[in-house]
Order: structure tokens, then C-alpha cells, then sequence
């Protein structure tokens, strides 16, 4: 089971490295550690279980936040309905991602965008595209095409970004962190 201390702070050098794309067939090794990430998220997103482990609540881990330097993520996406008695959630793995086509319309995360590798409080917003179509790969080397739009769009954007070695932080205008917030749109 992954930990809160396995996850890499933003001071570690390593975030901030471009990670290797994914060689097929993935090892063992590779395979787990993205099921243990994807279970991770799953159960940060459960209250009960994030008191439980002290987990902070998240939908999206790159390997390189856990030290391993290839280009994959996963995302867990809450899929729960009003009325559901018990949660549900959709899982993402994708290898070797890339956005092949996105919206022009810009969103922001008026919230903030949360990362499991920044902890403290980030004042500023990120401009993301409101809907992007990323393509990759799955654990068996299988092309696959996600589209994506609202938080999701986000995430992708923001896991894609791990892997180039950049984190949300970064893409915060240091001048002035709201800088052009009225030409996107809050969600
Ligand atoms: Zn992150």
C-alpha cells in the first residue's frame, strides 16, 4: 500500500525531471505500483478511509511522484450519482500520453488545483483547456483515446505536466497569480 510518505514533495528534484516514455511489455513492478497508485486515490476519496490512513483526498498520480521516472498516470475519477447508496469511481491508467486535440475555451480550477506533491496553500489559477482528447497507452501496450472535459480535462492536464518534469506551481504567474482570470472560465 502506498503511504502519504511515499509520495515526493515538491522540493524533490525529481518532479521536475522529464520522465522516459513507457517500454512494452511494462514489468511487474510497473503494473503494481500503478494499481497501488490507482488504489491509493480510490481510498483517499473515501472518507473513512482517508481519517483512517491520514490521506489527502486526490484523483490523479504520475509514477515520477512516486520516484519512478516513466511516462505514466493514473487518475481515479468519482463517478457516484446522487441517490448511490455506497461510491463509485472510474480508473484511468494511460502510458505515453498525449493531447491530440483540445477545446479553445480555457477553464480554471476556482478552488485551486490540489497536488499531492504541493502541501501547503497556492493562491493563483492555471489556465487548462476545458476539453482535451488524449491518446496512449493502457498496462498491456493497447492504444487507447480518452476525451475528457470539466475537472477530468484538468487532471489530464495536469498529470501530463508531471511527466514533462512541470508542476501546477510553475504555471502560476508570479507578477499577478490571477492574471487574466476573466478570460477563462471558473469550474
Ligand atoms: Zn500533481
Amino acid at each position: 500500500m502506498i503511504k502519504s510518505n511515499d509520495i515526493l514533495d515538491e522540493l524533490d528534484n525529481r518532479l521536475r525531471q522529464v520522465s522516459k516514455e513507457v517500454v512494452f511489455p511494462m514489468s511487474k513492478e510497473d503494473k503494481k505500483l500503478a494499481t497501488d497508485m490507482m488504489e491509493h486515490l480510490r481510498l483517499s476519496q473515501i472518507e473513512e478511509f482517508s481519517l483512517k490512513y491520514d490521506l489527502r483526498p486526490g484523483m490523479g498520480l504520475s509514477a515520477v511522484q512516486l520516484g519512478i521516472l516513466k511516462r505514466f498516470f493514473v487518475i481515479v475519477e468519482e463517478t457516484t450519482k446522487e441517490g448511490d447508496k455506497e461510491q463509485s469511481f472510474k480508473n484511468y491508467f494511460i502510458a505515453n500520453p498525449k493531447i491530440v486535440s483540445h477545446s479553445e475555451e480555457l477553464i480554471y480550477a476556482e478552488f485551486g488545483e490540489g497536488c499531492l506533491s504541493v502541501n501547503r496553500e497556492i493562491e493563483g489559477i492555471i489556465p487548462r483547456y476545458a476539453r482535451v482528447t488524449i491518446e496512449g497507452y493502457d498496462m498491456n501496450g493497447n492504444k487507447v483515446s480518452y476525451r475528457g472535459r470539466e475537472e477530468l480535462s484538468i487532471a489530464f492536464q495536469h498529470e501530463i505536466d508531471h511527466l514533462n518534469g512541470i508542476l501546477f506551481v510553475d504555471k502560476i504567474d508570479k507578477e499577478n497569480p490571477y492574471k487574466d482570470e476573466n478570460k477563462m472560465r471558473p469550474i
